[in-house]
């Protein structure tokens, strides 16, 4: 796949799923920035690498919870690069509890930064693509947790599930500009936010998993690749990479 003219964003990409994301579109040729919130080392390194690939990067630091500092990312994409064409919307965080001990500050935050963080950078992209005529690819990444549930994590799967639905949405009113949007769900990959986890509930997922392994951020990776690259006729789908772990 030649992606080579291309700029992507991948919101939350010094890490895990988002940091492989990143390293595929730039292998495939597109120009890509490496959002981050905090950790400026590892955004770095992950433009370095896709340098040292022969892409080109830049990173930039936007919290995607707040509306203003979504459009400066946007912005900074079209002023770097001269344009924008992909929009990866994986920033997420985790803050599990039960519902009976759950503080409204963990359901919060977690509304904010998975699911408002979506709209946040969709609605900061989505002039900018109209206005270059040339459609664009959206792919959002939800949960496997986002369809079926998951006890602990009635934030999470809130907001995961309301990807999923905004996923679908965005589909319907955007699909005559040539913008396809659509939605990943990852089942348990092996990155900073499922290794907090202990190795009994690691053991029990594992389990339950057809294909009797963890996943891999560049799993994930693969498939976001395809929806931002090649599916030219898929718009509104959700596409689980897990392992069969959710059937
Ligand atoms: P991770 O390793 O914890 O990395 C999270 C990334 O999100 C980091 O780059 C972090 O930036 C960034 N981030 C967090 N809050 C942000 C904010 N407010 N604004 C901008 N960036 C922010 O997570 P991961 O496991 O790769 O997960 C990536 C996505 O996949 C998430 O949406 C997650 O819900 C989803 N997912 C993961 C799994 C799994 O098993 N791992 C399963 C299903 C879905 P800093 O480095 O600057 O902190």
């Amino acid at each position: 796949m030649n992606l080579e003219g291309k700029t992507a964003i991948v919101t939350g990409s010094s890490r895990g799923i988002g940091r492989a994301i990143a390293l595929a579109l730039g292998k495939a040729g597109a120009s890509v920035v490496v959002n981050y919130s905090g950790n400026q080392a590892a955004a770095e390194e992950v433009k370095n690498e896709i340098e040292k690939n022969g892409g080109s990067a830049i990173t930039v630091k936007a919290d995607v919870t707040d509306y203003s500092q979504c459009e400066l990312l946007v912005q900074s994409a079209i002023d770097h690069f001269k344009r924008i064409d992909i929009l990866i919307n994986n920033a997420g965080i985790t803050r599990d509890n039960l519902l009976a001990r759950m503080k409204e500050k963990e359901w919060q935050e977690v509304i904010d930064t998975n699911l408002t963080g979506v709209y946040n950078c969709c609605r900061a992209v989505y002039k900018p693509l109209l206005k270059q005529k040339s459609g664009g690819r959206i792919v959002n990444i939800a949960s496997v947790a986002g369809i079926h549930g998951n006890a602990g994590q009635a934030n999470y799967a809130a907001a995961k599930g309301g990807v999923i639905s905004f996923t679908r949405t965005l589909a319907k009113e955007l699909g005559s500009r040539n913008i396809t949007v659509n939605a990943v769900a990852p089942g348990f990959i092996d990155t900073e936010m499922t290794g907090e986890l202990s190795d009994q509930v690691k053991d029990q997922v594992l389990s339950r998993i057809a294909m009797g392994r963890l996943g891999k951020p560049e799993d994930v990776a693969e498939v976001v690749l395809f929806l931002a690259g090649s599916a030219h006729y898929v718009t509104g789908q959700v596409i689980a990479v897990d392992g069969n772990l959710s059937m």
